[in-house]
């Protein structure tokens, strides 16, 4: 079987959004200017599929928004990720990556993989899962009132099928391309030009 097409992928997570919605029109507080998914997320990673797709967003965004981001990813992520804007909005909204288009549905997880401090943990897209030790978990804001646990399968999306997703949309990628998850920082400061701290001390190490 091919690799699924993104557009697919997407309408496929917006409408687990809707179903969701639908069923339980209290339970989620997503919206826009709500970012603490976005303001916990310090060192996200991107499979190489989705930095293809933000190296194209990034090649036909215009010169003011080419400054705008320039200054955003010139930052320190040492807290959130780089491309949330002062607003509390993504900079790379139509290019974001798979997981944070996941942000905020139930989610099956492995319970170990929960945040030391016991407060639930936003989805990732790798791990290895074994069936008999998955929870369902969803971001701390949402489902207060109702226990993911209880909700039907029909409404929970499964890290697993995320990976194996994520792997057939890479697998799809020109043989040239590494498979390597690379963070999304990096993509972002090589596709807009930045020169990092580290890549300035290499290149002054190398001309010496
Ligand atoms: S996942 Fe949580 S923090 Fe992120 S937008 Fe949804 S409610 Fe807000
Ligand atoms: S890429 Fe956008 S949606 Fe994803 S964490 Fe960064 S600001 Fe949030």
């Amino acid at each position: 079987m091919g690799a699924p097409r993104i557009e697919d992928v997407w309408e496929a997570i917006d409408a687990a959004f809707t179903r969701v919605h639908d069923r339980h029109p209290d339970a989620l507080m997503c919206r826009s200017g709500c970012a603490d998914c976005c303001g916990k997320v310090a060192f996200l990673t991107v499979a190489a599929f989705e930095a293809q797709i933000i190296r194209r967003y990034l090649a036909q965004i215009d010169d003011a928004e080419r400054a705008r981001l320039v200054t955003l990813a010139s930052r320190k992520e040492e807290t959130g990720c780089v491309m949330l804007d002062d607003d509390a909005r993504c900079s790379i909204y139509p290019a974001r990556p798979l997981v944070c288009r996941a942000f905020g549905l139930p989610y099956r997880v492995l319970p170990d993989l929960a945040w030391p401090d016991g407060k639930r943990r936003l989805p990732v897209v790798d791990g290895v899962l074994e069936a008999e030790e998955q929870v369902v978990d969803t971001c701390f804001k949402n489902f207060m009132t109702v226990r993911p646990n209880e909700l039907p399968a029909e409404m929970v999306i499964h890290q697993l099928g995320l990976t194996s997703l994520s792997k057939s949309l890479d697998a799809a990628e020109p043989s040239d391309v590494s498979r390597e998850r690379t963070m999304l920082s990096a993509v972002i400061r090589e596709a807009l030009g930045i020169e990092t701290d580290d890549a300035r001390e290499e290149r002054s190490l190398r001309d010496e």
